[in-house]
């Protein structure tokens, strides 16, 4: 009898013992179902040594049931695994679940079903029916998508099957994509990037872990350049992952990639369906997937041969997730990479100070792209001091500001306005009485959307329509916006600028690739002349018409005193004014703030950007903060306040004694309520060289709380 080890998917559970059945052998990585009581549990074959757990005696172990119809996850990837639930001291269960993906895809074959209308129109319909014939014309998908798309219940749309009025159809989730061609055209890149392409072609041809830093200012054409080592992989059938922060501005990816190689790569995101999901996972683990271009959660995919991976915009923040797993994608990326024994390429124009370290130190190799291509100028930039250049009473934008973009209006050039923050107004109060609109469940201002007349939370989607009166003292019309949003900005240059086309570009107007498409193509053809838009359209864009970047408030991110704030500003403000100029015609970008002297600010102003890294590796050196210490939070929340502060308390309470650890709080969470809970946040400084985890783990272990308590730990946090 052989004895097996599962890692099973319930974090709860974890590991568990079973036997290996008469007449089947087990590889190690396979995926089984196996018994658990009544029901039927899925888990991945482990090597024992590797994983602890109960021993159970060999009379009682029972026998694994069958093996699911997949490739075994390779040693690699259960490396990955492992590492990643060491280091984020993440359940192994629930990074294992992000490489499978999802079990009713392992378990289903290549095919599935999908529904459609069949165009049947009843004369007598229910309302419910009636909604979901107009909802979903054009729409194909499986049940449950459908439900969710017609907001109708999936019982609703089984009896529309059931009365003709939907029809199924089997999709094969096992249809080749057209093949990516490495020659398929011959770029012409400029001596710089054929410098740069060639190394990374060669690191790909030999193999072997080489992670780089592809260092390039905005415009420099990174892109292109990647390309090259993508097109070396695609040569040697090997497969490539190309990580990209936000999945929605794709659109300008795709289609050059589609440009450069014949054929789209296979896309992989949260909002993917069912019977896409499927097939891509499915390419992904036969190996027959070439390049994948996804969001963070395509690096745990079980590739079957992966040669090359790329993190574009590297610097991204939403390449850290914040729940759950709460990993690092651009670090993981890289451990990903030297477990694969593949090269790593990690492109930014404006690297985290992490990533500039590693460079500095030898550890990444540094490649840069010091220009432009085709001979484009980085713009100029100036800073408008609000102090002294004071906007119109009620109005934002400065009188030179306004000049600038009424210039470009009369050369048919385009200006971009950057604001990050959705909506109207910030903050919405009644002058009358000075109620102030706060969500129920998060400590944040209701945001007043115009477009669509509601008060809107940013962080649990909280709203409401505007009311006519406050709902507090009754007075009718009392309302009051204070402070900008995008919307006001572009309200405010409707007024200046009565004949500007303008678009205001967020997630909210911005919510569909069909919204991307139509946007890029409408400023391409310069149908647009004024871009309003949040951190959206900081990246990625390329705008040749685009010779005016304004940003309307520099500060904005520097408030709070978070020790990232001040890169954050330089990145976001960086990115932005790389928008302007990139074609033929120079650029301008005009930085409104009230603190020119601020380190961020003159740095960005003078284009000094080692002197920004000097300053913020100082400033970072001083407070212990990665990468000259280490950083990690343990955040307790509970939906009862009283009981998720003296769960903090406790926690506090145990902290060990530790030479190298400073540990700060409880206090109150940045986010003090979030969706309905109550957080605190303790802070845990540690040496560089110190076991950080091992030291959570001991402290954390032994430690038990009430049912409604949860308690996350987050190494290396975004804020600190
Ligand atoms: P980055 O990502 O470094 O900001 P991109 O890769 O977006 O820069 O390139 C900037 C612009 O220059 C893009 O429009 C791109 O198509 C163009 N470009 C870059 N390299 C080449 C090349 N070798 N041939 C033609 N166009 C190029
Ligand atoms: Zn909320």
């Amino acid at each position: 009898m052989r004895r097996i080890r599962l890692l099973v998917f319930n974090a709860a559970l974890g590991v568990l013992d079973y036997r290996e059945p008469e007449g089947l052998t087990l590889e190690y990585g396979s995926v089984v179902v196996a018994p658990l009581g009544p029901r039927q549990i899925i888990g991945i074959v482990w090597e024992a040594e590797r994983l602890n757990t109960k021993e159970v005696p060999d009379t009682k172990l029972r026998a694994v049931l069958e093996v699911l119809p997949v490739p075994p996850l390779s040693a690699e990837l259960r490396r990955l695994i492992e590492w990643t639930a060491d280091y984020y001291c993440a359940p192994m269960a629930s990074v294992a679940r992000m490489a499978l993906a999802s079990s009713a895809a392992l378990r289903g074959g290549g095919t599935t079903t999908e529904y459609r209308l069949t165009g049947v129109e009843p004369a007598r319909l229910t309302p419910q029916r009636a909604a979901a014939l107009d909802a979903l014309q054009g729409e194909q998908g499986s049940i449950r998508e459908l439900a969710e798309l017609a907001g109708v219940s999936e019982g609703v749309l089984r009896g529309m099957v059931g009365a003709g009025l939907l029809e199924s159809l089997v999709i094969d989730c096992d249809r080749p994509y057209p093949a990516a061609l490495p020659d398929f055209t011959q770029p012409q890149l400029s001596d710089g990037q054929a410098q740069a392409a060639q190394v990374f072609v060669e690191a790909v041809r030999s193999g072997g872990f080489t992670p780089f830093l592809l260092d390039g200012v905005t415009g420099s054409g990174k892109t292109e350049t990647y390309f090259e080592a993508v097109a070396e992989a695609l040569r040697r059938n090997r497969q490539v992952l190309v990580l990209l922060p936000e999945i929605a501005l794709t659109e300008n990816f795709l289609r050059r990639f589609e440009q450069r190689f014949g054929a789209p790569p296979i896309l992989w995101h949260s909002s993917l369906k069912a019977s896409e999901r499927r097939r891509a996972w499915r390419a992904i683990v036969r190996g027959e997937a070439q390049v994948v271009v996804g969001a963070r959660s395509a690096l745990f995919l079980p590739y079957a041969h992966l040669g090359l991976v790329v993190v574009d915009e590297a610097h991204e923040v939403s390449f850290k997730q914040d729940d759950g797993v709460r990993y690092n994608a651009r670090d993981v990326a890289v451990i990903r990479a030297r477990f694969e024994k593949a090269p790593v390429i990690l492109a930014s124009a404006t690297p985290a100070l992490e990533s500039m370290q590693l460079a500095e130190a030898g550890v990444y190799k540094r490649i840069e792209l010091p220009d432009r291509f085709g001979g484009a100028q980085l713009p100029e930039i100036a800073i408008v001091d609000l102090r002294s250049e004071v906007p119109e009473r009620g109005r934002w934008l400065a009188p030179r500001l306004v000049e600038e973009m009424k210039v470009r209006l009369g050369r048919g050039e385009q200006s971009l306005l950057f604001l990050n923050r959705r909506g109207y107004a910030p903050l919405t109060l009644c002058r009358h009485c000075g109620y102030r609109f706060q969500c129920p469940n998060c400590t944040a201002w209701l945001v007043e959307h115009r477009f669509s007349s509601r008060l809107a939370c940013h962080h649990c989607g909280h709203e409401t329509p505007v009311p006519d009166a406050c709902p507090e003292c009754g007075t009718p019309d009392c309302l009051v916006a204070c402070g900008p949003g995008v919307e006001r900005i572009a309200d405010e240059v409707g007024e200046l600028l009565p004949e500007a086309r303008i678009a205001v570009v967020t997630s909210d107007t911005l919510n569909s690739r069909e919204a991307v498409g139509n946007f890029v193509a409408q400023a391409e053809e310069g149908a647009i002349d004024v871009i309003v838009g949040t951190q959206l359209v900081t990246k990625g864009y390329h705008f040749p018409e685009l010779t005016l970047v304004g940003v309307v408030d520099a500060d904005l991110g520097l408030e709070g005193g978070d020790l990232r704030a001040g890169e954050r500003t330089y990145q976001q403000i960086a990115q932005v004014a790389g928008r302007a100029g990139r074609g033929e015609k120079p650029g301008d970008v005009l930085i409104q703030t009230r603190h020119p002297e601020a380190a961020v600010i003159s740095a960005l102003a003078s284009g000094d950007r080692s002197a920004f890294y000097e300053a913020e590796t100082q400033a970072r050196r001083e407070a212990g903060a990665p990468p000259f210490g280490r950083w990690a939070a343990i955040i307790v929340s509970s939906e009862d306040q009283a009981e998720a502060q003296s769960a903090a308390r406790a926690i506090g309470g145990t902290a060990p004694r530790h030479p190298d650890m400073l540990v700060l709080g409880p206090a109150p969470a940045p986010m003090a309520l979030l969706r309905g809970r109550y957080r605190y946040r303790l802070l845990i400084n540690a040496r560089r060289s110190a076991e950080l985890q091992r030291y959570l783990q001991e402290w954390l272990k032994p430690l038990e709380f009430p049912q409604g308590v949860r308690v996350a730990i987050d190494i290396d946090p975004y804020s600190f």
